[in-house]
């Protein structure tokens, strides 16, 4: 249904109202968030989806252990990651992983020994604990839904190959959370040396600051170096491996959601809705009508879709309102007239409309009104990127731009001497990347004016 006013959704809202809706519990005692039944259905449904993206991309699961050799993670600690706003300390030899390397690298080492072994394509799904957080879901100390996954290969060749692949698979990932994002590359200076080249995707939140989705690492011979992962080729000569890596959160599942509700109601899509449709039986105690609503119900289920039928005995616009705040994508309205002409009004949350249709073929109209709402909701997402895109040529233009939550292109060299002197006299937000190489266009750099074809974003990050 429409929202009440047209204010944007602030953070605190978007948490009371998964809050209320019973998706998470904030009231935690740590930054940390507990995940309710029915949140935990979205996860869960997240997760069954990605298991099947990650199985079409040559990916497979693996569980490793949450507990770390403080030994491994040295490798990396300091020297590459900075891991500046800490880890957390189990013993003095073992710590809460921070991220999969020192988990995941000691046992590439094992096992990958000769060119046969590789490729190696590894993911997981679990917790990752990182020190100082704040905001929520946006980063909390545990982020229980971190996914991320880890290649090897015997030629820097197939890696670029992969970090190409694992762009795609994010994207449409992306796309079955019905999020478009900006696709830059990180400014270069600013990923040494954990990576050769980071592929950031960034959405644009109703608060009008922008939420890095999820990175994509080119990380080449830099970890397989520091970790010894390395393999014999078949004429005898040693090399190490080259690798890609990316990882993204919960944060991802949540900004879909976050981008689709308003100040009233939650909106799930159907792709992770744990309620796709509610049939409320408008007479609860129509014995007719509860043959027709378990029919409706047995067709729907039939197909896999997950329907859930409504008998509630009280007023039925509180029936409805139910509904309506924890987001359930469809509604079909079964009365008396329904039955008579053996009928169902399908109602859609997203925009209200309505229709009046007959029993027949129910299930596929409810699926094809399923992929209507995501591509609707992708369409929308992505008009309001754009429209909030601003190309500004001037200093005072990108302040204002960013000022009011939107996001500026300028024309800026790639270079750490101009990016810095913007940033420092815009005074707030950054560069968030720069535009790949497709369609450069020449220009004066925002900031000394020279020549350059180099596009960047510049925004507030969250
Ligand atoms: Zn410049």
């Amino acid at each position: 249904m429409k929202s009440s006013n047209n204010r944007p959704l602030s953070l605190d809202q978007f948490n009371n109202l998964l809050q209320q809706s019973g998706v998470v519990d904030h009231t935690y005692p740590l930054t940390a968030l507990v995940w309710m039944p029915y949140g935990y259905k979205i996860l869960n449904l997240t997760e069954n989806y990605l298991n099947g993206l990650f199985e079409k991309y040559g990916y497979g699961r693996h569980v490793f252990p949450y507990l770390v050799s403080s030994r491994e993670f040295d490798r990396i600690n300091k020297q590459i990651s900075s891991f500046e706003t800490g880890v957390f300390k189990v013993t003095n030899s073992i710590i809460l992983r921070p991220s999969g390397e020192s988990a995941i690298y000691p046992m590439f080492r094992r096992w990958i020994k000769s060119e046969r072994d590789l490729p190696k394509k590894v993911f997981q799904i679990g917790s990752m604990f990182r020190k100082g957080s704040t905001r929520g879901f946006m980063r909390p100390n545990e982020n229980d839904f971190f996914v991320e996954a880890h290649s090897a290969f015997s030629s820097r060749k197939e890696a670029e190959i992969e970090l190409m692949n694992i762009n795609n698979l994010v994207e449409e990932y992306l796309r079955w959370l019905a999020i478009p994002t900006l696709k830059t590359i990180r400014p270069s200076w600013t990923n040494k040396p954990v990576a050769e080249k980071e592929y950031a995707f960034d959405a644009l939140l109703p608060i009008g600051e922008t939420s890095l989705l999820n990175v994509t690492y080119s990380q080449m011979q830099i970890f397989s170096k520091a970790f010894d992962i390395s393999f014999t080729r078949e004429n005898g000569i040693k090399d190490y491996t080259y690798q890609a890596e990316f990882g993204f959160s919960q944060r991802s599942i949540l900004t879909s959601v976050w981008l689709m509700s308003n100040q009233d109601n939650l909106f799930l899509l159907p792709s992770y809705s744990p309620i796709q449709v509610v049939i409320i039986q408008i007479d609860p105690e129509n014995s007719q009508l509860s043959e027709y609503s378990e029919k409706i119900l047995m067709l729907l289920k039939s197909k896999n879709i997950r329907a859930f039928v409504d008998k509630e005995k009280r007023q039925l616009y509180k029936r409805f309102s139910k509904y309506e705040k924890i987001g359930v994508p469809i509604r079909l309205e079964i009365g008396e007239n329904e039955l008579k002409y053996s009928t169902i009004k399908l109602v859609r949350k997203d925009n209200g409309n309505k229709l009046n249709h007959p029993f027949d073929n129910i299930d596929q109209t409810v699926n094809q009104t399923f992929e209507k709402i995501i591509s609707d909701a992708y369409a929308n997402n992505e008009k309001k990127l754009i429209d909030n895109t601003i190309i500004c040529d001037k200093k005072e233009k990108v302040r204002e731009t960013i000022k009011y939550g939107k996001i500026a292109k300028v024309q800026l060299c790639n270079c750490e001497d101009c990016t810095k002197k913007l940033q420092k006299e815009i005074g707030l937000g950054e560069v968030i990347g720069f535009k790949d190489e497709d369609d450069k266009i020449e220009g004066p750099c925002i900031n000394c004016h020279k020549s350059t074809s180099n596009v960047a974003f510049y925004a507030r990050r969250v």
